[in-house]
């Protein structure tokens, strides 16, 4: 596993977020190569890419300016199914941080049990303070690039942070005139021209049904449990509402500005408040204390946002937001505080030292490739209802992504117990979505 690791620094020594994905994944892995040495090889393909697509996205700005970005798609494994991972629209944006996500979404899509193969794409384009025009321009000229390398067997992507339903319509419009086809070529559109109820709800939802099953192997539940969120995008507000319908008190959220304690528990009401604030006025999340009484805004700088929030008293923390957000001084304080569990929204919100913490103070962690997995498997959905031409009720999507999130927890679960590591989901995720991909790629003949 050491050389497989040393190759990959070897390779890319300026991916460092690659390297940390990896080393996670193969710190898992030595038991199943013991067990299965003729999985070596599979470990020695995963960590390169099928494919790696990079590209110019001209575009000009509302003063008739001509901005140049760079645009992504890493096609990273295609062992089980097209190619399936967001687009991520963040001035940090680079090949090191998209193969990271690609990496765990491999994993991800795997443990879903749907058949999805794992990618990822995006630009260093900022939608923030951009004009809608600008944002059409920009995914305009985005997606005439994209379109040639993609398609509803080949490679499906999906919303990230800053890829939101807006994006996902002019992405959409832009590939289906350059196509001259209706087809569903990405997930997270509009329910008027093929998206999926629930899709909006579902990464958010989906987190806390996976925390609700880890909670419950201890006889714990969310009920009257004091929460921090981090992030206010789809992930943070989806989860904020799934909390309270579970009888928990949300007290904080996030922005990369700073963050929002409300120590009276943010209400249906005061969320229904942020919702329009962030996806219809695309504002701050400092207006929250300027508009209710009791709130502390904490202003961040500089990144990341979450700067003080993980030192607030709670019993269980869910990270919504961003790569890297805790780390193991933000473990120490929540420790200190008594958390019960750690559940990742985001994709490797928690450093490999945090996580060292929580685990080593038995607290409850679940890493984000199994806790995050409701987004992608909806996703999944969408595309069975597209290729059905079908679509199925709010209930009928819940339940199944309810009953996903209840069948990942419990392959997490039991993998980590039969490897000997129990109540060590980062193993048993790992070595769950693992094993299926590795079974296909030595099956295909490794190519
Ligand atoms: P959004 O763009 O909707 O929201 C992201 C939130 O995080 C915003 O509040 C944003 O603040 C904040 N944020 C982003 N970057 C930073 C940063 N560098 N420092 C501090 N705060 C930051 O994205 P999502 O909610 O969709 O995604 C959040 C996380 O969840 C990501 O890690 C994503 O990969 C992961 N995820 C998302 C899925 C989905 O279905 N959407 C599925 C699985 C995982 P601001 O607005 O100020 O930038």
């Amino acid at each position: 596993m050491k050389t497989v690791y040393d190759s990959v620094v070897a390779r890319d020594p300026n991916q460092p977020e690659f390297h940390q994905a990896v080393e996670e994944v193969l710190d898992s892995l030595g038991p199943v190569i013991e067990a299965h040495p003729e999985y070596l090889p599979v470990v020695k393909a995963m960590v390169e890419a099928e494919r790696i697509i990079q590209f110019r996205v001209a575009w000009y700005d509302d003063d008739g300016n001509l901005q140049v970005n760079r645009g992504f798609r890493i096609q990273m494994n295609s062992a089980i199914g097209p190619y399936k991972g967001g687009l991520r629209f963040h001035p940090s944006v680079n090949q090191s941080i998209l193969k990271f996500l690609a990496f765990e979404q491999v994993f991800k899509n795997s443990l879903t049990q749907l058949p999805m193969g794992g990618g990822k794409g995006g630009s260093d384009f900022d939608p923030k303070g951009k004009s809608d025009n600008e944002v059409m321009r920009f995914c305009q000229a985005f997606m005439m690039e994209l379109w040639r390398h993609i398609g509803a067997n080949t490679d499906v992507p999906a919303g990230d942070i800053g890829v939101g339903g807006r994006e996902i319509g002019y992405l959409f419009g832009m590939y289906k005139k350059l196509q001259n086809e209706f087809t569903g070529i990405l997930t997270g559109k509009g329910l008027a021209y093929g998206g999926s109820l629930i899709r909006p709800q579902a990464t958010g939802y989906g987190l806390v049904y996976f925390a609700r099953e880890m909670l419950a192997t201890t006889g714990k539940s969310f009920d009257g449990a004091t929460v921090s969120i981090s992030g206010s995008g789809n992930v943070a507000q989806f989860a904020c509402e799934k909390v309270l319908h579970l009888g928990g008190k949300p007290v904080t959220l996030s922005d990369s500005s700073g963050w929002i304690h409300d120590p009276a528990g943010i209400d249906p009401e005061k969320l229904a408040w942020i919702m329009d604030l962030k996806n219809n006025r695309r504002g701050r999340i400092s207006e929250y204390a300027e508009n209710f009484d009791g709130i502390t805004y904490t202003k961040s700088e500089p990144e990341p946002a979450s700067n003080g929030l993980w030192g607030v008293n709670v019993d269980i923390a869910l990270p919504c937001a961003t790569q890297n957000e805790i780390n193991a001084q933000e473990a120490e304080m929540l420790v200190a505080n008594a958390v019960i569990a750690v559940v990742e929204g985001a994709n490797m919100p928690c450093t490999p030292e945090a996580v060292e913490v929580f685990q080593n103070h038995g607290v409850l962690f679940a890493p984000g490739k199994a806790s995050n997995a409701g987004g992608v498997a909806t996703s999944g959905l969408e595309m069975s209802q597209n290729s059905l031409r079908l679509s199925w009720t709010s209930e009928e999507v819940d339940g199944r992504l309810d009953a996903i999130m209840v069948n990942i927890h419990k392959q997490a679960y039991e993998t980590a117990e039969k490897y000997g590591m129990p109540g060590n989901y980062v193993a048993g995720a790992n070595i769950a979505g693992f094993l299926k991909i590795a079974e296909a790629m030595t099956a295909q003949g490794m190519v």
